[in-house]
Formats: C-alpha cells, structure tokens, sequence
C-alpha cells in the first residue's frame, strides 16, 4: 500500500478545539483509522491525503468515566425531587422511592431501563462505566430459579448499547464502550443504594 493510500483510509476529525495535556487546543486534528481507533493527534498544517470531517463550533475531549451506575435507577429519573413547598425532598424520601422502584421491575423492565441508561451515556459521552448492580429478586421478593437473572438483564442491555463488559477483581461489573471483552460472570452486591 502507497503512502497515500494509506492516508486515504485515514479521517481527520477537525473540531474546533481539542483537549489534550490539560488543556484546550485549536488547529489539531484527530487522526483515526477506519475503526474508529485514534492513530495520533496532529498539526491541521501537517496533514497529508486524510479524509477530513469538518466539525465547526465543536470541542473534542477524551471518554469520560461513570465510576457508579445503578443503571435500573434510571426509571427513577424525574421523580424524586419536589419543586413545591407543599412536599419536602430528602435521601430518604429518595430511598423509599428507589426500594418501591426496585421492588416492582420485572426482568424486562431492567433490560428497558439499564439500555435507556447505556444509551444515553454513551449519547453523553461516557465510554467506561462500572455498573453495581443489587437487584435479585422478584417482585414478590422471592428468588429467581437464576439467581443472576437480573444481572444478566443488565449485562444483555449493555452489550446491546455497544458496550463490552468484564469483570473486576471485586466482581462489581465494568464496562467500556466498545470493548472487545463480554463475559457471562455475573454482578453481584447488596450494599449500596
Ligand atoms: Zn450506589
């Protein structure tokens, strides 16, 4: 392959600004191949045969990180907090709010809730997200026969938003945007709200 065919398969991403050594820089390019994969950061003046995508009036920034998801909350959105005087909002208005939530998900409605919540973050920006997940059991408060049925729920929903997960030493699960990695291990915590 000639140097100029290779920079053909080559985009130059051009924001107006980019973010990298701590701070905000104009006149750089994002160089990346046709996965997607960043190649380097370069001069605009310095590019060669890339196919540039002008991205006027836009920053560019690195992945952000969710380090505490409990991606079913996501039904909770909305509906904790009070404007008016006439009801008092607290943490522990939210966590009776949060139990009667968790208390009547089935296993679809926890596959609709943590999609809609993976969604939207990676709509936001977030490629890496450490999902902890408390939910196991029916609505009536029995065990599932899977005991890791709803984590699976989770873990289904993530994967049909895009995003790889795998499992950390502390068996919390972790997920990145577009990992290689899926695992069938399954969360499991009861700690936190
Ligand atoms: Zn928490």
């Amino acid at each position: 392959m000639s140097l100029d065919q290779n920079m053909e398969s080559l985009f130059a991403w051009l924001p107006e600004l980019i973010f990298t050594g701590g701070k905000f820089e104009r006149e750089l390019a994002l160089v990346c191949d046709s996965s997607g994969t960043i190649v380097r950061l370069a001069r605009v003046d310095e590019l060669k045969g890339e196919k540039r995508i002008n991205l006027p009036g836009r920053a560019l920034l690195p992945g952000m990180i969710n380090s505490h998801s409990h991606a079913f909350q996501r039904v909770l959105r909305g509906r904790t907090e009070y404007r008016t005087s006439n009801q008092a909002d607290s943490f522990w208005t939210w966590r009776e709010m949060m139990y009667s939530a968790a208390s009547r998900l089935t296993p679809e409605d926890i596959y609709d809730a943590s999609r809609m919540a993976f969604l939207e973050m990676a709509l936001h920006g977030i490629t890496a997200v450490g999902e902890f997940h408390y939910l196991h059991h029916q609505p009536d408060g029995t065990p599932y026969d899977d005991p890791h049925l709803l984590a699976k729920e989770v873990m289904v929903a993530a994967g049909d938003g895009g995003w790889g997960l795998s499992r950390d030493a502390s068996s919390w699960s972790y997920a990145r945007r577009r990992s290689a990695t899926t695992t069938s291990d399954t969360v499991n915590s009861d700690s936190c709200v």
